[in-house]
């Protein structure tokens, strides 16, 4: 839990339903006082305190769940067809996970736009411009499917609940995530809502720079129900799906805007898992659920990608087949065997890129890294359902570091594409 309430601006009504580090040092005492002294006024003022919070109505919206489809029209085989032929991609595709690095740069324009010390122009000009310079990178090192690099985003989930009703977010609610990175989790206290398009604005300017696909760029249901603060009052089902309903709204509004392949993430799916293993089956189909209504509304001919990070996908492997989407990328540098293994043992025959060099280090990968990492998943997975991609976090990375790593990356799949070419028969 984050340390304080004491430097939060919220709304009374809300504050009164949170409880951070010094405020649950508070409860603690409250038990203390009324079960060791027999001294109940601090106990009766906190709970008091909590009824006037839960007396108020946050449940206020309808959802008709059954009128979002939970699958895709036509099954795999169809839909890739539909693609190839709308995507022309080549053979091997090459793609990035989203994000881009976020310069000291980018941080500094974030918050002063936050802070108010620069106007939304000056802001949306910034971040256009970065934009632009990553488009023209992107093309320049011959990638395939391209991404608007996140750049106005401070971390994948807090983003969101800045934007969708039923959210909030709050000053100092920082939590560690790793080492020394710390996020600050979303409070969801209401019923959740898309009530304006969330990411269209950047995806449609990058598409619009540029005659290869842009790939939209959202954070799925379950991954955000689990970075976030979830409200007690409502099962957590409910929720995921409430928000799986407001990311299915976002996604139409990329496809309407023509944005032809959309990648939801959910790297804090196998995160999620219950330790008890009697609750397993329930969290996966709830969770193959929320995925499957954020994302099944589109057409066959719009791609799906998925993104999972470093995991152990044994238990769950059946579940991420059922999420059917049409490519799923994963980052793979710190357990290729293990992982290609996974789903060669259930024979996944959708599309899949695993991460061929690790971007936690600084160091840039050799083309002999990259094929080995390709050959090596090309033993078990079939080429025409293989991506090429590195691993997540680019934004932790230095510009140079970046370019230079895919470069290597785009010449090691030229070199593939064109011995596969040598190889085929006349
Ligand atoms: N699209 C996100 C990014 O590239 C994915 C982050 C993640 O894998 N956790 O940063
Ligand atoms: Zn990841």
């Amino acid at each position: 839990v984050p340390v304080s309430l004491d430097d939060e601006t919220l709304k009374q009504s809300i504050e009164e339903g949170l409880s951070f580090a010094t405020e649950k040092l508070d409860e603690l005492d409250a038990l203390r006082r009324l079960l060791n002294q027999n001294d109940s006024a601090k106990y009766d003022e906190l709970k008091a305190r909590y009824e006037r919070f839960q007396s108020q109505s946050f449940k206020n919206l309808e959802y008709d769940f059954d009128s979002v489809p939970t699958s895709r029209k036509s099954p795999f085989p169809e839909r890739k067809k539909a693609q190839d032929a709308r995507l022309h991609l080549p053979d091997l595709p090459t793609t990035t996970i989203g994000s881009f690095p976020q310069t000291q740069e980018v941080r500094k324009y974030r918050a002063d736009w936050k802070n108010k010390r620069i106007s939304d122009e000056t802001y949306n000009n910034f971040l256009e411009s970065e934009i632009a310079r990553w488009i023209k990178i992107q093309e320049d090192i011959g990638l395939d499917v391209l991404v608007h690099g996140e750049f106005e985003r401070n971390d994948m989930v807090e983003f969101f609940g800045e934007k969708l009703q039923g959210f909030l977010v709050t000053k100092f609610g920082w939590v560690q995530s790793y080492g020394s990175r710390a996020v600050k989790p979303p409070v969801i206290y209401g019923d959740v809502k898309w009530t304006e398009p969330l990411t269209v604005k950047e995806t449609v300017y990058a598409q619009s720079l540029t005659d290869k696909p842009v790939k939209g760029m959202l954070t799925g249901p379950v991954t955000i129900l689990n970075w976030s603060f979830e409200r007690v009052d409502v099962p957590r089902k409910v929720v995921q799906d409430q928000i799986a309903l407001a990311i299915d709204e976002e996604v139409l509004a990329l496809e309407e805007a023509g944005i032809k392949v959309i990648q939801v993430d959910e790297p804090a799916l196998r995160e999620g898992l219950p330790l008890r293993s009697e609750y397993h089956e329930q969290y996966l189909a709830d969770a193959v659920n929320s995925f499957k209504l954020a994302t099944s509304s589109v057409q066959d001919e719009t791609q799906i990608h998925t993104h999972m990070c470093y995991s152990q996908f044994g238990q769950i492997i059946h579940a991420i087949h059922e999420l059917d989407a049409d490519v799923i990328s994963i980052e793979t540098s710190r357990s290729h065997g293990d992982l290609i293994k996974d789903f060669e043992d259930i024979n996944y025959d959708l599309g899949i890129g695993l991460g061929v060099y690790d971007i936690h280090s600084p160091r840039i990968p050799t083309e002999d890294e990259i094929a080995t990492a390709i050959d090596r998943s090309l033993q078990q997975i079939d080429r025409s359902l293989f991506w090429v991609n590195p691993d997540c976090g680019l934004k932790t990375r230095k510009e140079d570091e970046v370019k230079d790593a895919l470069t290597v990356l785009v010449n090691t799949v030229r070199k593939k594409r064109e011995s596969n070419n040598q190889n085929k028969p006349a």
